[in-house]
């Protein structure tokens, strides 16, 4: 496909992978080390498409009904599939049939069905546990996650199930704190969790306005949508 759409998010692609090496080597990492998910929920099929095109293998999504539709219809490409809104606990077993990857783990009930879920569709799950990065008396859970005293617990559930990869943990920066203290955080919470579960190395940190703090902070992972796609239709 070679039309304008595809033009654009060409360059868009291309500046986002310039702005991730860019951060990647100011803090001495290697841009490799970062993996890029396109996060593409509100957008057409077509536009995952054209991504598809452009050499892009890691999406992401976070509603359930809409991720399923669009992992059915690019069955068979070889696309990695980012679960990376919440779960909610009755959708956990479907979701499973589809994801590679889930950024939001946030309880062990969630975990336990995800489980029953990739088990009966004999699949592998890679699992990321969300933390909460709220601190005080702001809104408790405003985006997502367990409180960091319960990290251990869920992340352990995961590690103990046999149709889960515990693969690391995941946090969205609190509004009003500044993202890179927020990421630090993150960071001392991974390493706790990497000195139980060696192998749990991701770190998926980092939206289109924090990505680079989250890069020097040490993500594996960044979750970009808007600066490629554009602005969401104000849908939802
Ligand atoms: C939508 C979303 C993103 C991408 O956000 P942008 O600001 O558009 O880059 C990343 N992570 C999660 C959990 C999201 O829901």
């Amino acid at each position: 496909m070679s039309d304008a759409r595809t033009e654009e998010l060409r360059s868009r692609l291309a500046n986002l992978h310039a702005r991730i090496t860019h951060a990647a080597e100011a803090s001495g990492r290697s841009p490799s080390a970062v993996t890029l998910v396109v996060v593409t929920k509100t957008w057409p099929v077509v536009d995952l498409r054209r991504l598809f095109d452009l050499g892009v293998r890691d999406l992401g999504e976070n509603r359930h009904q809409e991720a399923e539709t669009k992992a059915t219809e690019l069955a068979g490409l070889g696309i990695s599939w980012h679960f990376v809104g919440q779960v909610q606990s009755n959708k956990a077993a479907r979701i499973a049939t589809y994801a590679d990857v889930v950024h939001s783990v946030d309880s062990v009930r969630v975990a336990e069905r995800l489980n029953a879920g990739a088990d009966q569709a004999d699949r592998l799950v890679s699992c990321l546990v969300q933390v909460s990065l709220d601190v005080g008396e702001h809104h408790p859970g405003d985006r997502g996650g367990v409180a960091p005293a319960q990290v251990d617990e869920v992340a352990a559930v995961v590690s103990g199930a046999g149709r889960l990869r515990l693969a690391g943990v995941m946090a969205v920066a609190p509004r009003d704190v500044e993202p890179a203290r927020a990421f630090e955080r993150l960071t001392s919470i991974s390493s706790a969790i990497q000195a139980v579960h060696p192998d749990a190395t991701w770190m998926s940190a980092g939206m289109t306005g924090d990505f680079e703090a989250a890069i020097s902070a040490g993500a594996t992972h960044v979750r970009v949508g808007s600066a490629i796609l554009g602005e969401r239709p104000l849908l939802r």
